[in-house]
């Protein structure tokens, strides 16, 4: 097997154009933040109903812009999962706010909404739901329960990009609705600046505080020129991105059909190779109340249980041997109250159960539109029997 027939879990997809247009930009003479970014932004807004939109440097940033423009900081509590990329937590933890992770639902493995409404306080500020592959919540429940308490709502839409929450108001994309919307474009997600993000918004008022706080807090005005109100960082998108980005946008209603072929192909190859007997978790495509992923990753969960007489399976095993076969996976992700630093902050093995079991043993496999049609197959099989020789 040659280093080019390994299947990665992902794989960004730069077309021709867009790397012509990239060395356009290189040579334009304005690499920085101009002309892209706001052709990016105002892109990205038509996508999202009109809403404002402005872009950041990267997911993260995004997120903890998003936490500022709520108000959030020193004795406000925001409730979120364990199961997500660790920037969720720690963009909170980076305002001064304290995170409140509760448990998931192992349907969706997203946030256990029933769990938010029970870890309300009279200090909880905003609920910040992640979605995981791409998956919503509830939404009607979600806004919900934020309108009932108060509180505001902050997505981690990082993954969900052309993901849908369908209502008798339709079929509407995640971000064309809803409180504050975050989106990533890191080299992973659906679409890719190779690092970006992009904050949905309320209002113009909230756009203009959203550019300052991306840009050292400067506004143009007085004698000087400038005034600084308030501190900002220096998170804002370059044009080099941008256009990275401005080259991905026509491609993803295709990226978004395209993946879900490759899971339908998914959810035949694992019936035909028995996942479900061998106590293998699949992923839910769609829930009861009409969420509609856009197929970020397609995610397993090893069984936990020991077998019969037979040894524990160990995903770190499973994920050898498969690599082994020439197949990439990924974890996404370890529970993170597990993690050293939010241990030191309180948390403890045993108050997540679902989160710990499914950050213990959830497995992305591999999803990209490049990928060949017979690719989900050759995963399932070889993943069946992987799991067959190892708790044997
Ligand atoms: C990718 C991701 C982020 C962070 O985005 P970056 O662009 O890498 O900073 C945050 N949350 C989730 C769930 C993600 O998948």
């Amino acid at each position: 097997m040659s280093a080019t027939d390994f299947l990665p879990f992902t794989r960004p997809h730069i077309d021709a154009a867009t790397i012509a247009e990239v060395g356009r930009v290189l040579a334009s003479g304005w690499i920085t933040s101009g002309p892209r970014v706001q052709a990016f932004e105002a892109a990205l807004s038509t996508l999202f109903g009109g809403r404002p939109v402005r872009s950041f440097a990267n997911g993260t940033a995004t997120m903890e812009v998003a936490l500022r423009l709520a108000g959030i900081g020193p004795g406000d509590e925001v409730i979120t999962t364990p199961i997500t990329w660790v920037a969720t937590a720690n963009v909170i933890v980076a305002v001064g706010a304290r995170p409140v992770l509760v448990d998931v639902d192992p349907r969706t493995r997203n946030i256990d909404l029933g769990a938010v409404e029970a870890a309300i306080t009279p200090r909880t500020r905003a609920v910040m739901p992640v979605y995981l592959s791409g998956l919503p919540v509830d939404m009607g429940r979600l806004y919900a329960i934020a309108a009932k308490h108060g509180l505001r709502v902050i997505e981690d839409a990082a993954q969900a990009i052309d993901a849908r929450w369908s209502d008798q108001q339709g079929s509407r994309r995640i971000g064309a609705f809803g409180d504050l919307v975050s989106f990533s474009f890191q080299a992973n997600k659906n679409i890719t600046c190779a690092e970006g993000g992009c904050l949905v918004m309320n209002t113009p008022e909230e756009a203009e505080r959203a550019e300052r706080l991306r840009l050292q807090g400067v506004v143009r005005s007085g004698l000087d020129g400038m005034d600084v109100a308030e501190p900002g960082g220096k998170l804002n998108l370059t044009d080099i991105n941008a256009a990275i980005g401005l080259g991905q946008l026509p491609q993803l209603a295709a990226i978004t059909r395209r993946r879900g072929e490759l899971a339908q192909a998914y959810f035949e190859a694992a019936a035909r190779h028995g996942l479900a007997d061998l106590g293998i978790e699949l992923p839910r495509p769609t829930n009861a109340t009409g969420a509609i992923t856009n197929w970020h990753m397609f995610q397993v969960v090893l069984p936990t249980e020991r077998p019969a007489g037979g040894p524990r399976l160990v995903r770190s095993a499973v994920m050898q041997a498969l690599r082994e076969r020439g197949i990439g996976t990924g974890v996404h992700y370890p529970a993170l109250h597990l993690f050293s630093f939010y241990r030191g902050l309180g948390w403890r093995e045993g108050q997540l159960p679902q989160a710990e079991r499914i950050g213990r043993a959830i497995l992305t496999l591999p999803l990209f539109p490049q990928m060949d049609d017979a690719d989900p197959d050759r995963v399932c099989r070889h993943l069946a029997a992987a799991c067959r020789t190892l708790s044997r």
